[in-house]
């Protein structure tokens, strides 16, 4: 089955060929080579991730399934901020994209004052798949997953969460973005500490990456 991911990350597009496997060929927006980036600008993952897919979907012309992914820290305290804005939390009107280390900073500042038991928080990360295929509300079905029609595509989606709390100052050089902050529920280290192999068996990502594997293999059986 072909899929096309929108994604230029190769680390992504890595990721997700070494959980679907051989069966599954994963292309990246590279692929495609008139296409242009889609606005994250919609206040849910869910609707993130859905407008990237729709829009794959569009670019391959229904030939392929699209899917992408949108994904973020939820943070109690604040009211489930960065959330949607995790990547540009630190971000000044008009400036650049912030560095990790600025968005940490910032994230650490938020929650000056605020004691252990309350910096509770989770990583979020839903992947959506659209196509033009019937199969793949079957496969939805089958596999748990919330579907719905989006204009002319069908949509499917695979959400995957990873507890945890926030720590008061960073913790670790392995990972990316708010990892050196985030501790996992059941453990002791950070993300950034605990290393890509156990991070990988426990993340939000490889959690909805988990689910989507199953609902296209039962796709897959559909025909
Ligand atoms: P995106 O889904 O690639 O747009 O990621 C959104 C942002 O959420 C990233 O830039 C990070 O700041 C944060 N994020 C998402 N997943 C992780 C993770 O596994 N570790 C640390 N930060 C993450």
């Amino acid at each position: 089955m072909r899929l096309l991911a929108a994604t230029r990350n190769r680390h992504k597009l890595g990721e997700l060929r070494a959980i679907l496997g051989a069966a599954f060929e994963v292309l990246g927006l590279d692929a495609v080579p008139e296409a242009t980036d889609a606005v994250e600008d919609q206040p849910t993952f869910a609707g993130n991730a859905a407008k990237k897919a729709v829009w794959a979907a569009h670019l391959a012309e229904g030939h392929w399934l699209a899917l992408a992914d949108d994904s973020g820290l939820e943070v109690d305290a604040l009211g489930g901020a960065p959330g949607v804005r995790s990547a540009r939390y630190a971000q000044e009107t008009g400036g650049t994209r912030p560095t990790d280390p600025q968005n940490n900073a910032k994230l650490l500042r938020a929650l000056a004052g605020v004691p252990a038991e309350k910096r509770t928080a989770r990583f979020q990360c839903v992947i959506a798949i659209a196509g033009a295929s019937p199969a793949l509300a079957t496969a939805a079905k089958q596999a748990g997953a919330r579907c719905a029609q989006v204009g002319e595509w069908t949509v499917a989606w695979c959400a995957g969460t990873c507890e945890g709390r926030i720590l008061f100052e960073p913790r670790g050089a392995g990972g990316f973005g708010y990892d050196p902050l985030f501790v996992p529920a059941g453990h002791d280290l950070t993300f950034a500490e605990l290393g890509e192999e156990v991070k990988n068996g426990i993340s939000h990502r490889a959690r909805a990456m988990a689910k989507t594997k199953t609902l296209l293999e039962a796709m897959g059986r559909a025909g």
